[in-house]
């Protein structure tokens, strides 16, 4: 058995992924998840798995991406508990049936829309943030009164065990499974009709989960990535401005989905930002990064070799080490580089950040725009010139300003890209809203119904009805 197939999780047999389809749709059907007491016992379920259970998480996490067990309970243990808890509180009022007006044509009657849910959904995990990226869609998905069948990444294994392992015991197991396995198992679950089917990972398999899910007209949620921008000017703090870059960029060695992929300056602003990541990544990690018990590596030696292969754009301000056997790819950054680099064409999602060189802000609109939509856009600036140009002339999943990643931890901010970063968008309520459908529901209450006025025959007498009633109806 070669090294990459050992770091693949075990698959679930046919036979238990037909048991699991069956069992969700059978409790989905039975109505047993609608009642507001059963979410919350779930969502409770959820924030004590992971409690009583940090510890296994974080050697999970420590086992797959060499995560540190602050950084693992951060932006996986607290992640969940949070949404979880958030959504259990405001779980009243974000179901309850909204009233909405109604129109004069009918007369007496009561508007509402009701937040249903939309069946068994099927959640599908990356590798990156294998217990955050699976566990907080399904706190959405449960809140919103659905079923699941979640399929964690193959490639990380340990935390696919432990999801496999934890979930039977704390959620009802009739409502959610855990699918392990890979691409024959991703497609086999694909082939049924689901409520949604929540996928994030990359966009080529973001197409294959479309066209499947197009066969039973199953709505989508793609949660993708892109190379994220990052502009900066000298109206900030350079160094401030660059602990913040690093942290965000190098945290789970660069393999966040909204991590900035590349930094767009003036030359005036690129060499003493080259330096001041420098000195931040030396604070961070020390001289010899390989040895920080801060610093992660790569999922596997295939994505190692990729990385090193992006390695050689521009001019090598720091860092540059790989070792492929122990999946370690040094904390690096370039400058120089230009638009036409290979490192330039892909999503890096590792721990090297390019500088490119450009004349203005202008220049720097003109790179993001000639690109397909980023999920993230980050730009560090004073200037509120530069952050209406950024507003107005930028289409992104989500635009932050003078920090990178830290805007995951509003859980009121939606969370989704736009074009080729993604559709749909989840966390909070607008988890809610993506996991139920939203039922118009009209109630005539009393009276005569005065949509007789459009009956035929029609006559100059009821035209002037509709009419009226029509002028009435405008906002
Ligand atoms: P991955 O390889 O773990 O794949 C994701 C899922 O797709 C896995 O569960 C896998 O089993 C399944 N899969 C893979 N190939 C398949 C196929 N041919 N058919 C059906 N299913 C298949 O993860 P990845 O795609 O390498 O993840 C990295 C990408 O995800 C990056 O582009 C990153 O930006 C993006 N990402 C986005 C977000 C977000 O929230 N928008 C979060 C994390 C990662």
């Amino acid at each position: 058995m070669t090294q990459a197939t050992a770091r693949q999780s075990p698959t679930t047999s046919e036979g238990d992924i037909a048991d699991a389809i069956a069992a969700t749709r059978a409790t989905f059907e039975s109505r047993r998840t609608s009642p507001l007491s059963w979410r919350r016992a779930q969502l409770r379920g959820l924030e004590r798995m992971l409690t009583e259970h940090a510890d296994r998480v974080h050697d999970a996490l420590l086992s797959d991406l060499g995560k540190n067990a602050t950084e693992a309970h951060l932006t996986e243990v607290t992640a969940v508990v949070q949404e979880a808890r958030l959504l259990r509180r405001k779980l009243r009022r974000w179901t309850k049936e909204r009233r909405r007006r109604t129109s004069p044509l009918i007369g007496t009657s009561r508007a509402s829309i009701q937040r249903q849910p939309l069946g068994p959904v099927l959640i599908i995990g990356p590798w990156n943030y294998p217990i955050n990226l699976v566990l907080v869609p399904l706190a959405g998905a449960i809140a919103a009164g659905n079923t699941a069948v979640l399929k964690p990444s193959e490639l990380a294994p340990a935390s696919s065990r432990l999801l496999a392992e934890l979930v039977p015991q704390y959620l009802d197991p009739t409502a959610v499974r855990v699918v392990e396995g890979g691409v024959d198992e991703t497609t086999r679950l694909l082939e049924e009709p689901w409520g949604r089917i929540l996928y994030t990972g990359n966009s080529k398999v973001g197409s294959i989960v479309m066209e499947a899910a197009a066969k039973h007209l199953t709505p989508v949620t793609l949660e993708l990535g892109g190379k994220s921008p990052l502009w900066i000017d000298d109206s900030v703090s350079i160094k401030s401005a660059a602990r913040s870059i690093a942290w965000g960029k190098f945290t789970n060695c660069g393999q966040t989905c909204v991590a900035p992929d590349y930094v767009l300056t003036t030359r005036r602003v690129a060499g003493e930002l080259a330096r001041e990541l420098t000195a931040a990544i030396e604070e961070f990690y020390g001289a010899e990064p390989r040895l920080s018990p801060d610093y992660g590596r790569i999922v596997n030696e295939r994505h190692a070799e990729r990385l090193a292969g992006l390695l050689g754009a521009g001019e090598l301000v720091t860092g540059g080490d790989v070792d492929i056997d122990s999946r370690y790819v040094a904390p690096t950054v370039l400058v120089g580089v230009s638009r036409e680099d290979a490192i330039m064409q892909e999503e890096i999602f590792g721990p090297i950040l390019p500088i490119v060189v450009v004349d203005d802000l202008d220049a720097a609109i003109d790179v993001i725009n000639e690109r397909p939509h980023p999920l993230a856009l980050y730009a560090y600036t004073r200037r509120r010139r530069v952050k209406k140009a950024l507003s107005a002339r930028t289409q992104s999943g989500g635009l932050t300003f003078n920090t990178a990643v830290a805007q995951l931890s509003v859980p009121h901010l939606p969370f989704g890209g736009v074009g080729n970063s993604g559709m749909g968008a989840y966390r909070g309520e607008q988890s809610i809203r993506t996991f139920s459908h939203e039922r118009s529901v009209l109630h005539k209450t009393r009276g005569v119904d005065s949509t007789r006025a459009v009956h035929p025959p029609h006559s100059r007498w009821k035209e002037r009805v509709v009419t009226k009633a029509s002028t009435r109806m405008l906002p």
